[in-house]
């Protein structure tokens, strides 16, 4: 009969440490997955401007900063 709970409380023991092991392999994916992630950039379009190269998030300026060409010079990196 002791043995027997004995038995019972190794096998409960040995479940909660099985679990306990899954909870940190989990935990380690959504690490690696946060690592992964680090340091890529947002998704964004990005415009260059054909006739100096300057590079602009989102939008192209009316005017290019740097070589004062118009909108339209600028074209969509994909
Ligand atoms: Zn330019």
């Amino acid at each position: 009969m002791i043995e027997e709970a004995k038995k019972e409380r190794e096998k409960a023991a040995e479940r909660s440490f099985t679990y306990a092991n899954e909870v940190e392999k989990v935990h380690a994916n959504l690490y690696q997955k946060a690592l992964d992630n680090l340091g890529k950039l947002p998704e964004a379009d990005y415009y260059v401007c054909s006739v100096c190269g300057y590079t602009c998030e989102n939008e192209p300026p009316d005017r290019c900063p740097v070589c004062n060409a118009v909108k339209k010079a600028f074209f969509k990196v994909d």
